[in-house]
């Protein structure tokens, strides 16, 4: 068995890079800026030229790589075909060959919310499962299924967005998707922010929310942790529309194991038990005891979850 894997995760900004060990283990990590000039024209390139650079420095062989599996942010169709990654100004193409015109090893390439999914079953907080949940609640809402450990990406690449399940008929303001009443306008950290705000304005009670400057996500769970009573409304309100979108999940690909990350979910403990009460007044009765856990891997999820790709 050859040695060593290479996980990559490419962002908006920056690309993270991995060189792993075939048992798990991250043997170094590094990051370069992601050149989205031209479309994103140079971002293969400069992937390549980094990697060749550390083989180089590591002294290691081409041939003791197994491969370079690859997280890229946007629907990817099962043979590498990318449809429109916005972020990096990629339109469609093969990411696959036009990695193998540059370098001569494996590919594997799959949407970054499904790889930070499986680096998450891998190592991190769904360890030991094979039926995961991962919820990425970041600026917007991710997610990433897996059942019998394989990633569920569907016929159009949009298995997993959990962010865009409808979860209210009431909203008037559009989200990014162009849909409205997506779960994403309510559990991403701005969602909270705004569903904070909007509650200050519409009502006259008592806050310390109010004298907070730039409001974050953070000011909320911390007030509610401190019994703000309108803090913990807007905490309640996101368990509410979380939870049950999880326990509709649930009906559907029933896991073992909710994961949930993202910078949101530095909030700990209260975000996970308000999301589980009511998770577990509407989940179907066989599976109200699932688990929920906390993301362990941070940022370096979708790194582990592309290398898993090659295992
Ligand atoms: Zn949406």
């Amino acid at each position: 068995m050859k040695e060593y894997i290479f996980g990559i995760d490419i962002g908006g900004t920056t690309i993270k890079l991995g060189l792993f060990k075939n048992d798990g283990k991250l043997l170094d990590k590094w990051e370069i800026n992601t050149r989205k000039e031209l479309n994103g024209k140079y971002i293969i390139q400069d992937i390549v030229s980094t990697l060749e650079e550390k083989l180089k420095n590591k002294n290691i062989i081409k041939d003791d790589i197994m491969g370079i599996g690859i997280g890229v942010p946007g629907p990817i169709s099962e043979d590498g075909t990318v449809l429109m990654c916005v972020n990096i100004g990629w339109g469609v193409f093969n990411v696959v060959e036009e990695f193998q015109k540059l370098i001569n090893l494996p590919i594997k390439v799959s949407n970054d919310a499904n790889v930070a999914a499986l680096g998450e079953m891998w190592q991190g907080g769904g360890k030991g499962y094979e039926n995961v949940v991962m919820i990425t609640l970041g600026t917007g809402v991710g997610g990433g299924i897996i059942v019998n450990s394989k990633v569920i990406s569907g016929s159009h690449g949009a298995g997993g967005e959990i962010g865009h399940m409808n979860v209210s008929n009431n909203e008037t303001k559009m989200c990014g998707c162009g849909n409205k009443g997506c779960l994403e306008q309510y559990a991403s950290a701005t969602g909270i922010v705004r569903t904070a705000k909007e509650l200050l304005s519409n009502t006259t009670s008592s806050s310390r929310l109010r004298d907070v400057q730039n409001l974050s996500s953070k000011d909320i769970f911390d007030a509610a942790k401190n019994e703000d009573e309108l803090a913990i409304k807007v905490i309640d309100d996101l368990g509410d529309k979380l939870g049950t979108a999880l326990a509709h999940i649930s009906c559907i690909v029933d896991p073992e194991v909710f994961v949930i990350g993202g910078g949101v979910a530095n909030a700990g403990d209260i975000l996970i038990k308000t999301v589980q009460k009511y998770f577990r007044k509407n989940a179907f009765h066989a599976s109200i005891d699932t688990r929920f856990e906390l993301a362990k891997l941070g940022n370096d999820a979708g790194i582990y979850g592309a290398a898993k790709l090659i295992l």
